[in-house]
């Protein structure tokens, strides 16, 4: 039936495993995978956490440049509200 004999199947799934089995060893996949799982918790925690940190800004009155709300700095208008 269909040339397919048990013994060929057989032979086709220990091919396929000694090969998946090989190229884990290999590639070092499986001791990455068992390592991601031990320290599971802690790499979610890490990957939600962003990237960078948002900043509010704020528009200056005069010139409508936008700068650090936290820390706004001048701008070169003499009448800039925030030149100190
Ligand atoms: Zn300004």
């Amino acid at each position: 039936m269909l040339g397919l004999s048990f013994g060929k199947l057989l032979l086709l799934a220990i091919v396929v495993g000694v090969v998946w089995f090989g190229f884990r060893y290999l590639t070092g996949l499986g001791q990455a995978v068992r390592q991601g799982q031990a320290a599971g918790g802690v790499n979610r925690a890490a990957r939600r956490a962003p990237a960078i940190e948002a900043e509010d800004m704020t528009a200056c009155a005069r010139c409508g440049t936008y700068v650090s709300a936290a820390k706004p700095s001048a701008c070169s208008r003499a009448d800039c509200p925030y030149r100190r």
